[in-house]
């Protein structure tokens, strides 16, 4: 009984990672998709981005883990730099960034 309940376990992390492999992937798609349309300058303090798009370049203004469904919403996505990005998560977003999170709340619903 053990070994069957530690063999469904196992696969049930199998499945998780490779869900979250999957997201991951799907993530960097889209978000490359969005690097390919907007101008690679910071949206909160207009400072360049650079060549390369980074992960944290594209911050989802409602959380992921919150709105899931909101994930893969481009209106969603707001391009920044690290700086501003940091800001955001510690809880201080820059103006234009706290604008754009109040906008996006209020068009949604989500307030
Ligand atoms: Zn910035």
């Amino acid at each position: 009984m053990k070994r069957t309940s530690l063999r469904r376990t196992s696969a049930e992390k199998s499945a998780k990672r490779k869900k979250d492999r999957e997201l991951k992937r799907d993530l960097m798609t889209f978000f490359s998709k969005i690097w390919g349309q907007r101008p690679h300058r910071c949206e909160a303090c207009g400072n360049p981005l650079g060549q390369e798009s980074r992960t944290y370049h594209f911050d989802h203004l409602v959380e992921k883990s919150k709105h899931p469904d909101r994930a893969f919403d481009t209106n969603n996505i707001f391009l920044c730099c690290l700086v501003c990005h940091g800001k955001k998560t510690a809880g201080h977003p820059m103006p234009k960034h706290e604008q754009a999170i109040l906008q996006y709340k209020e068009i949604n619903n989500l307030i």
